[in-house]
């Protein structure tokens, strides 16, 4: 990766707001996620926004610094730029620990010793929302906290909410309510987690537009409530439909030639792929500045894209 994009970028808060794309970088976008990449770049483009890159490397199992480098190449290679320095998430982690030390005294977080599966085994609430966290640790006595540091087990922090549900606008999705629990802010590891990260993250730079797959819109009130109790504008939301395969499965790997280095090995050429992505929009385009002239956020299908291992993208 280029040494300077490692920097730690200045806070810089752009006047008209700006839109993002924000990938792990686990492994290589395929066409599915440089679609959604070239939704977030016209929303944002088409709304005199900036448009900026974030590279969500917390979870230091899955990133690698070799994969952001060929996912910002590829970006650049169908047609997308962005403004200012990539940022690296890992970069910030002061920023992430600052909000939740904010949230703790307000008396916002407590400590959680659960793990995942008495989690998974612990029965929610008979009347509780599915997929809840189920308060387990959060009336806990200071013996009882006592006695589970003492034991040695890593404690996680979780969100006191004062809320079950939160509602959001997205512009695809229009009015969407849904579940906010007692979720996890920083992990028994030490590292924030992504919850809130990306809310701390994207209003600091000034991202105030936020486009990125559907299968993120069920974590968005969690988010959007958060975002509240620090303070913080909610960000504009559209949640993109996704890329699937035939047999209605988010588009992965197996499925062929899926990533742009695959396509240009079959002897494709990146400007083709462009075209494919941007002719999936419904648009009469070849290039993404093509179709920014003619994108029209209120015409976007709203089904899922299903991938053709000849390539083709169809409507679902
Ligand atoms: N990093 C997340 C992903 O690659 C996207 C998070 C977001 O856009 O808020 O799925």
């Amino acid at each position: 990766m280029p040494a300077e994009s490692r920097l730690r970028p200045r806070l810089r808060v752009p006047a008209a707001g700006a839109g993002r794309f924000a990938p792990t970088p686990s492994g290589d976008l395929h066409l599915g996620n440089l679609r959604t990449a070239l939704l977030a770049w016209l929303f944002a483009r088409s709304t005199g926004r900036e448009f900026g890159i974030r590279i969500e490397d917390l979870d230091t199992d899955r990133s690698r610094p070799d994969i952001a480098d060929r996912q910002l190449a590829d970006l650049a290679a169908i047609g997308l730029d962005w403004d200012g320095p990539v940022v690296w998430q890992s970069q910030r982690l002061d920023r992430h620990h600052a909000a939740v030390e904010r949230l703790t005294a307000a008396g916002l977080t407590y400590e959680c010793y659960c793990t995942r599966k008495e989690i998974q085994q612990a029965a929610t609430a008979p009347h509780g929302p599915m997929g809840a966290y189920p308060g387990t640790c959060r009336e806990l006595t200071g013996a009882e906290r006592s006695a589970r540091r003492a034991a040695g087990r890593p404690a996680a922090l979780r969100l006191r909410s004062a809320v079950t549900e939160f509602e959001v606008i997205d512009e695809i999705h229009g009015c969407y309510r849904g579940l906010v629990d007692d979720f996890v802010l920083r992990r028994g590891d030490g590292t924030p987690a992504y919850n809130l990260a990306v809310v701390v993250d994207d209003s600091e730079q000034g991202f105030d537009q936020v486009v990125r797959g559907d299968d993120l819109l069920p974590s968005t009130p969690r988010q959007a409530y958060l975002a509240t109790l620090l303070g913080f504008d909610v960000p504009r939301y559209a949640h993109v439909p996704l890329v699937l395969n035939r047999d209605g499965k988010r588009l992965a790997k197996r499925d062929g030639a899926v990533t742009l280095a695959d396509r240009l090995a079959a002897g494709e050429t990146a400007r083709q792929v462009a075209a494919v992505l941007t002719n999936s929009l419904g648009t009469i385009a070849s290039t993404p500045r093509e179709a920014l002239d003619r994108f029209d956020p209120e015409t976007l299908s709203h089904s899922p894209w299903i991938f053709e291992p000849s390539g083709l993208l169809r409507r679902g």
